[in-house]
């Protein structure tokens, strides 16, 4: 069974993700969407808020679980068996950041081997920061996250 990892901050999830989940679907028997708790990040929503937000977004997918982790993410990856680990790539700033992180991972765990997906050009300017700073100055995100996400910031914003 192969087992693929898409570990992430997902502050939210959003259109972009949504596309590499689908993809990353087809190529693995089982996908795990991990939220990684960082505290280096201040994120906007909670762990447990971000992984609802995906199981919304993932429901219609059958081999796709979510879950939340901490520390680093090859042990997270030990600890559930998973050959790949899953990043989307969208442009040159993301491969030398990527790229590092990869190596390092290989380094510390060589049975985990990181697949990386080419962002779906129609997502390719799309990143939670982004969205985050639309909604903030009360822009129209309908094209980036779904409703139910879109809802969530609405409520975040509101307070
Ligand atoms: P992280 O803090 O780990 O970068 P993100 O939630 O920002 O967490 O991103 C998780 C992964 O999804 C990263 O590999 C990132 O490059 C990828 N990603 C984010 N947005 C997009 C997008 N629009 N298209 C393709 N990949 C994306």
């Amino acid at each position: 069974m192969k087992i693929g990892i898409y570990p992430g901050s997902f502050d939210p999830i959003t259109y972009g993700h949504i596309d590499i989940i689908e993809r990353a679907s087809k190529i693995t028997d089982k996908l795990i969407v991990s939220v990684l708790e960082n505290r280096d990040k201040h994120p906007l929503f909670t762990v447990e808020e971000r992984v609802q937000m995906i199981e919304n977004a993932v429901k219609n997918i059958p081999n796709v679980e979510v879950e939340s982790f901490s520390g680093l993410t090859v042990n997270y990856c030990k600890e559930k068996n998973a050959s790949f680990m899953i990043r989307g790539l969208r442009a040159v700033t993301d491969f030398e950041y990527e790229l590092q992180l990869a190596q390092t991972n290989r380094i510390l765990y060589d049975k985990v081997d990181t697949v990386f997906l080419l962002t779906n050009l129609k997502y390719a300017y799309l990143s939670s920061s982004s969205v985050k700073q639309v909604i903030e100055f009360g822009g129209d995100i309908s094209n980036f996250v779904p409703l139910y996400v879109e809802q969530k910031l609405k409520e975040k914003y509101s307070k």
